[in-house]
């Protein structure tokens, strides 16, 4: 048996910790990044290169949080960089259009098949809220119906969650979001089909759209059917109603048209986040041209952003995307992901641990249960999250950073190599022995 590795030292985040929590709410600017699942206080990172972190006290990790999704080609990119410097000497905003909006458009569209126009934001969340208000406006009607365990940002709309029964209104997830509002949201479970039949029926022409994380990946990495994602599509096309894919973490993860082509389906807005900003703060939805015809300054939706289609994150976008545009990209970095998965679900079998990783594309999560694979949110049991705790802890002590909750995904980025990969697996295997002694 291995023994608990003592702590790495964080005395210097404690330090900057105890100074950030006069300053922010929690001491943080996003929530989850405050460990509150996990042990200890948050690491401060100086600095990031490849697939490796170093935070404020020195330590060096190997990192699978990846800023949460963006960073598919790891941590300072000679050409993103190189982009980004080349653009700062240029101006850093103007709020008039510049080519280099264009180039990024250009990137996106003529490598997707399922949108024709798209618009800029500064985030997934704006993107998301964006696209609601387009559908609202479009189909004329007000409810929008959403799924238990998928996130989709901040916006009010969004911010709520299952109540009681199979078909019922949400109530709201966060305090100040108006009652009002989450009447307006339905919630229902995943991978559940006579609950989308229920709500059409219940709800009848009341439906703007259904939304729905391309792959869940936000409470767990919750895999839905492939035939249960062609009804959902068909059932909103029957009613009337618009599907939107969200896409800020599949999108550009699995290809350029992302989870649509994966499950060949044509969403009728498609949000995207994240990767499509190489680390900068950009967001996008796109739609067909009817749809986005609506959007103001043609149509009578209104969304607007100051520092929309911001040259230096365009820059970014740009330079990143080119490299996923490299033939080859994404086979390379799933086979790299599923070798290390393959490894990691070896070690699970051969110890017989009550456990399972899953992974699409360069998406992987490790559960603790045995049930087999969660298709939807209230299939995970939170108790198991205990365990996580303890392998994160582990990790982290011996040069790990995975994402601080057992509800997060892992990324494993271009950047990853064989012996990054290897030195992961060989730290998860000492980890196990102490969460199972
Ligand atoms: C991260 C995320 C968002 C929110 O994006 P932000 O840039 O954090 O506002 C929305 N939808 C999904 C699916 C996400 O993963």
């Amino acid at each position: 048996m291995t023994a608990t590795t003592k702590d790495i030292s964080r005395e210097k985040s404690a330090e900057l910790f105890e100074q950030a929590k006069t300053y922010f709410p929690g001491g943080v600017n996003s929530p989850v990044r405050a460990f509150k699942s996990v042990h200890g206080t948050p690491l401060f990172i100086d600095r990031g290169d490849k697939a490796h972190l170093w935070d404020a006290d020195g330590n060096e990790f190997i990192d699978f949080c990846c800023s949460w999704g963006p960073l598919i080609l790891g941590h300072n990119t000679p050409e993103i960089r190189e982009a980004v410097a080349s653009q700062l000497s240029k101006g850093l905003s103007f709020g008039a259009p510049t080519r280099l909006e264009n180039e990024l458009a250009d990137l996106i569209l003529s490598r997707n098949q399922k949108i024709d126009m798209i618009r800029f934001v500064s985030s997934g969340t704006e993107a998301v809220m964006s696209a609601i208000r387009l559908a609202r406006g479009y189909t004329k009607r007000d409810k929008i119906v959403k799924f238990d365990g998928c996130y989709h940002g901040h916006s009010d709309s969004l911010l709520v969650k299952a109540g009681s029964g199979l078909v019922t209104f949400g109530e709201t997830s966060s305090a100040g979001v108006p009652h009002a509002f989450a009447q307006e949201t339905i919630v229902i479970a995943l991978n559940d089909l006579p609950a989308l039949e229920r709500v059409f029926t219940d709800f009848k022409d009341e439906i703007a759209a259904v939304i729905i994380e391309g792959i869940p990946a936000n409470n767990g990495l919750l895999i839905q059917d492939k035939d249960y994602l062609h009804f959902l599509s068909d059932i909103t096309k029957r009613n009337g109603a618009l599907l939107i894919m969200d896409e800020v973490i599949t999108g550009f993860r699995l290809g350029f048209e992302g989870a649509a082509a994966y499950y060949d389906i044509q969403p009728d807005i498609i949000t995207y986040g994240k990767i499509i900003g190489g680390g900068m703060p950009v967001g996008a939805y796109g739609a067909s041209k009817e749809l986005m015809h609506c959007i103001s300054p043609d149509g009578a939706v209104y969304q607007a952003g100051t520092l929309s289609g911001n040259p230096v994150a365009m820059a970014a976008g740009i330079a990143a995307l080119r490299l996923l545009a490299r033939p080859g990209f994404y086979e390379a970095l799933q086979q790299k992901t599923e070798g290390f998965v393959n490894q990691v679900r070896q070690l699970i079998q051969q110890n017989d641990y009550p456990m399972q990783i899953t992974t699409v594309g360069c998406i992987f999560w490790i559960a603790f249960d045995t049930k087999g694979p969660s298709h939807r949110a209230d299939q995970i049991d939170p108790a198991s999250m205990t365990h996580y705790k303890v392998l994160h802890r582990e990790l982290l002590n011996r040069g790990i950073y995975f994402g601080p909750s057992g509800y997060e995904v892992g990324f494993v980025s271009a950047a990853h190599t064989e012996e990054d990969l290897q030195k992961t697996a060989g730290a998860i295997e000492e980890a196990l022995k102490v969460v199972f002694p």
